[in-house]
């Protein structure tokens, strides 16, 4: 099976892009012939250059897994402005993409809020941004992935051909359907600067009424707010600008959730509207004004997430964890849900984010899907909360969002019991695309690796 599986339609236009390309072919040959020959059916992961932006975890399994290596395949191949796509590896973090497309004014549809969260991370965990409402995640405006599997063979696989099980099955896959070697997907076109409008709230019904009105009427380019209480609720709504009379920038001494009570509009250099929050969301470090004067400018998530990662024994406690979750609920659910959170556990503030539910993921169970009928989700992600007394917050969390019919990303701590994990997750599916890239699980199915392996388990 030749390694060269791109199709005519994404083949590189530029002399650049079809050098880079030759490259890519041989790397992934480099790949498949080591998966080809490994006898071995022990765990085996990947390793790249970026750090990982999951939660990290002191007894994660993956930490003593063989590795194979893909720091190499962080290569930007082509970028074709005329069809506003972009070819690329998957270890290209974010910034890198931005960085090429943005003087052709032209950026990627959903850029997660972190620098260095890498495009092969998006579909293969989660992602999210302020044009989710508009666009779903990063994964609904991909257009085709080449795949090796655990076997050495590499497919293409689009939304539409023989493998368009494998092409969906990729998204939320947390690395065990497969190794995602080359993606293509689309850009739209872009502005120097951003605008930004910060509606304040004083009751969970105006907010969400205006949240709707934005989805319907979609007048906005980017949506996504901060709640601060149940009573003080900050909607941040804007649009790409030609000019503007200041810019603002929140990678050093200020905060950009704190901002969006204070201030009732903003500017910014596009880059810096991307990346607003890559000193933590609603979870800021370094915390104190002092910290940050001193150490703000070096330190960005990515050297946070490093060193977590490095002094994951001192630094991390997997048997009382800190609670870093996104969550996603219909809706029409979500006042019970801020106000059962409220009262229950009472951790502000809150990351909110609208998420238009553009296809009906195949990895989740029909079952799930049957349950809702909202064409609107949101996520509300929770940062850095401290758990209280005995209650296991993850746990309340998997359960209250099953009655609501949520679902919690598996970024982080999961303790599911398995027959409940697939009764939201598509089993079948699974199993299906597993026996077609790894029959015999060297990459580990999705229950084992999410709940059991990432926990030291
Ligand atoms: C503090 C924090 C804040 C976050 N905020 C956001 C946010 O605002 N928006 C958002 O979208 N996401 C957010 N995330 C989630 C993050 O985007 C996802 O966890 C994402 O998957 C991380 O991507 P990464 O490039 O770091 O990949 P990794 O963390 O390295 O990988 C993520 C998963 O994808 C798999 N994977 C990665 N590359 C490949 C590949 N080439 N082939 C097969 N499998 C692969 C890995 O095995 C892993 O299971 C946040 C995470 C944290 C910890």
């Amino acid at each position: 099976m030749s390694e060269n599986t791109a199709s005519a339609e994404f083949l590189p236009q530029s002399p650049r892009g079809s050098r880079l390309q030759q490259e890519h072919v041989r790397k992934v040959a480099r790949v498949a012939e080591q998966l080809r020959r490994r006898k071995s059916t022990a765990p085996l992961s990947r390793h790249k250059r970026a750090v990982s932006h999951q939660v990290p975890k002191a007894h994660d399994k993956k930490h003593s897994d063989e590795k194979i290596s893909m720091v190499d395949f962080d290569q930007v191949i082509d970028i074709d402005a005329e069809r506003r796509i972009c070819i690329a590896e998957p270890g290209v973090p974010f910034c890198k993409v931005v960085e090429k497309t943005l003087p052709l004014g032209l950026v990627p549809i959903v850029v997660p809020e972190l620098k260095t969260i890498t495009i092969g991370g998006a579909v293969a965990g989660c992602s999210i941004e302020s044009m989710s409402f508009q666009y779903g995640g990063f994964h609904d405006t991909c257009l085709e992935y080449e795949i090796i599997t655990a076997q050495g063979d590499v497919l293409r696989c689009t939304p539409d051909n023989e493998h368009q099980l494998v092409f969906q099955m990729m998204h939320g896959s947390f690395g065990t359907v497969g190794i995602l070697s080359r993606l293509v997907f689309r850009l739209i076109p872009a502005k120097r600067y951003v605008h930004i409008t910060h509606e304040k709230h004083e009751s969970i019904d105006t907010y969400l009424d205006s949240i709707y009105a934005h989805f319907e009427r979609q007048d906005v380019q980017f949506m996504d707010g901060i709640i601060h209480s149940n009573t003080r609720l900050s909607l941040c709504v804007g649009d790409f600008v030609d000019s503007a009379p200041y810019t603002n920038r929140y990678d050093w001494l200020k905060v950009y959730y704190q901002s969006t009570a204070t201030r009732d509009q903003d500017y910014f250099e596009t880059p810096h509207y991307f990346y607003r929050y890559d000193h933590g969301v609603t979870n800021v470090h370094p915390k104190s004004f002092l910290g940050r004067l001193l150490l703000g400018k070096f330190l960005g998530s990515s050297q946070i997430l490093r060193i977590a990662e490095k002094a994951r024994w001192l630094v991390l406690d997997d048997a009382r964890p800190d609670v870093t979750v996104d969550t996603f609920l219909p809706f029409s659910r979500l006042k019970e849900f801020l106000l059962w959170w409220e009262k229950d556990c009472g951790h502000f503030p809150l990351w909110c984010v609208p998420y238009r539910r553009v296809h009906d993921y195949e990895w989740l169970s029909d079952e799930y899907w049957k349950r809702v009928t909202d064409q609107l989700m949101v996520d509300i992600a929770i940062y850095g909360m401290k758990q209280r007394g005995e209650t296991n917050t993850y746990r309340l969390l998997e359960t209250k969002l099953a009655e609501l019919g949520g679902v919690k990303t598996l970024i982080s701590y999961n303790y599911y019991p398995e027959q409940e994990f697939w009764g939201i997750f598509h089993r079948k599916n699974f199993e299906a695309v597993k026996a077609i890239t790894d029959p015999n699980n060297i990459f580990r199915d999705l229950y084992e690796k999410t709940c059991k392996a990432a926990m030291g388990r």
